[in-house]
C-alpha cells in the first residue's frame, strides 16, 4: 500500500491523474462498471467468482482500457 496523507492531492492508485478517492474519475468509473456488470455476467455463465469474472473481463478484447487496469488492480488485492 502507499503512504497516505503525504501530498495534498492524493494520485490514482493506476495512473496519475488526481484522484477521487483512491481512484481517479476514469478508473473508478471502470470500476463501477466492472461492479456492474458482473451480476449480468454470473447470470450468463452460472457460477462464475469476482476473480475469474476480472481475470475474463482482463482478457476480453472488448474491455476497455480503463476498465481493463482497474480490473487487473482488483484481482491482484
Ligand atoms: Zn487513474
Amino acid at each position: 500500500m502507499s503512504v497516505e496523507g503525504e501530498a495534498k492531492s492524493v494520485k490514482c492508485l493506476l495512473c496519475s491523474r488526481d484522484a477521487v478517492s483512491e481512484l481517479c474519475r476514469y478508473h473508478l468509473q471502470g470500476k463501477e462498471s466492472l461492479e456492474t456488470a458482473y451480476p449480468h455476467w454470473v447470470k450468463a455463465y452460472g457460477i462464475l467468482g469476482w476473480k475469474d469474472y476480472l481475470d475474463r473481463v482482463k482478457r476480453n478484447v472488448q474491455t476497455g482500457q480503463w476498465a481493463k487496469e482497474t480490473a487487473e488492480m482488483l484481482a491482484g488485492r
